[in-house]
Order: structure tokens, then C-alpha cells, then sequence
């Protein structure tokens, strides 16, 4: 019989770790304006859209992916000591590893950071059996996320996939076609929320 493999596939930003003091940090030094702290800024929009909204406004400001690109590039490297770890989230993931589910780290954030990332890791004593990043960006994050996904179902009987997007979780959800798949939703509080709806293919 074939042994059975479990895995919790959880994404990295605003999941294991709250990025968004870095990414603020980040926005100060290159757009030069203090976004709202996250507590005020939960309440408005995402700090993505944020961002959009801040580059568009600047017309004349080279208002295109570079620009997000730079400002992601700080908060992961020279502002990353300001990520907050999400302990619920992290203490969630330990459990699971002890009681036999391999960790594997699924974040768009891109292969560039992949020390970081393996280190951020290590900090939170994490133990990972994998790390996947994208080598590009050319196609959108809950897009290659799924390709992704299909290829662990292959190798995972049945994996929890945790994530603080919800678009990307129900993208998943409604194309990806695998028994045993259960989906937390991470709240800004930390906070993981069932979504029952994904369990339609049990
Ligand atoms: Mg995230």
C-alpha cells in the first residue's frame, strides 16, 4: 500500500510572517510618504492596492511593476527585521509537523529571496521540506500558485493550504480538482479561518 503524505502548503507574506512594517519602511524611502500603520490601513485597503493607487497618483513617477518591484526588494532585504511573526499561525504550522505534515513554503515573493526566506525560516524554527518561489513574474501570482498546487497533489494525499489572499484560495479552490484539500484563510489579526466551501470534492 502506498504510505500516505500529508502537507501544509502555507504562503510567507502576511501569513507565517507580517510583512507589512517592511513594506511600509520600504514605501517611506522610495514614494517618500508614511503610509498608515497597519492597524489604520486594515480598515481602509491592502497595502498592495495602497501602493497602486500611491504610484498612479504620481504621474511621472515611473508608475509601473519596477517601481512595486523596488519597494518589495527593501522591505524583504534591508527592512526585513521589521516583519512580525504571526506566532498563531507559526505555532499552527509546528503542530502539524509533529504530528507527521511536511511544511512546504509556497510565496510569490520570487526565487530572488530565497535566503531570506530560508533564513526568516530558520529564525522561527521552522523546519520546511520545501521552499517554492517564481523564477519571474510573467504570470499572476494565484495563477502560478495553482500550477504549483497541481504538481504537490501529485506527491501530498491531502494538504491544508494556508493564505492571507483570499482570491487565491478561491482561485485554487475552484480550479484545482483534488480530494482532501482544506483551506485556512489568515485574518490580519493573525487569525486562521475555515473555508468549508472548499471541500465540495471530499
Ligand atoms: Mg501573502
Amino acid at each position: 500500500m502506498e504510505k500516505k503524505f500529508s502537507a501544509i502548503v502555507s504562503d510567507f507574506d502576511d501569513t507565517i510572517s507580517f510583512s507589512r512594517d517592511s513594506i511600509s519602511a520600504a514605501s517611506l524611502e522610495i514614494l517618500g510618504k508614511a503610509l498608515p500603520n497597519s492597524e489604520v490601513r486594515k480598515l481602509i485597503m491592502p497595502l498592495n492596492t495602497m501602493i497602486d493607487q500611491e504610484i498612479i497618483d504620481r504621474k511621472g513617477y515611473d508608475g509601473n511593476d519596477r517601481t512595486k518591484n523596488v519597494i518589495y526588494s527593501l522591505a524583504y532585504t534591508k527592512y526585513s527585521d521589521r516583519m512580525i511573526p504571526n506566532t498563531i499561525v507559526i505555532d499552527y504550522i509546528k503542530n502539524h509537523i509533529l504530528s507527521g505534515f511536511e511544511l512546504v513554503v509556497l510565496s510569490a515573493r520570487g526565487e530572488e529571496f530565497r535566503e531570506e526566506t530560508e533564513r526568516a525560516l530558520d529564525m522561527h524554527s521552522l523546519k520546511y521540506s520545501e521552499i517554492i518561489l517564481p523564477k519571474d513574474h510573467t504570470i499572476k501570482d494565484e495563477e502560478w500558485k495553482l500550477i504549483e498546487m497541481e504538481k504537490l497533489s501529485k506527491r501530498y494525499d491531502s494538504m491544508i493550504l494556508l493564505e492571507d489572499k483570499l482570491e487565491n484560495i478561491q482561485y485554487i479552490a475552484n480550479n484545482l480538482k483534488v480530494k482532501n484539500l482544506y483551506a485556512y484563510l489568515v485574518e490580519p489579526s493573525g487569525e486562521l479561518i475555515r473555508q468549508d466551501y472548499i471541500n465540495h470534492f471530499e
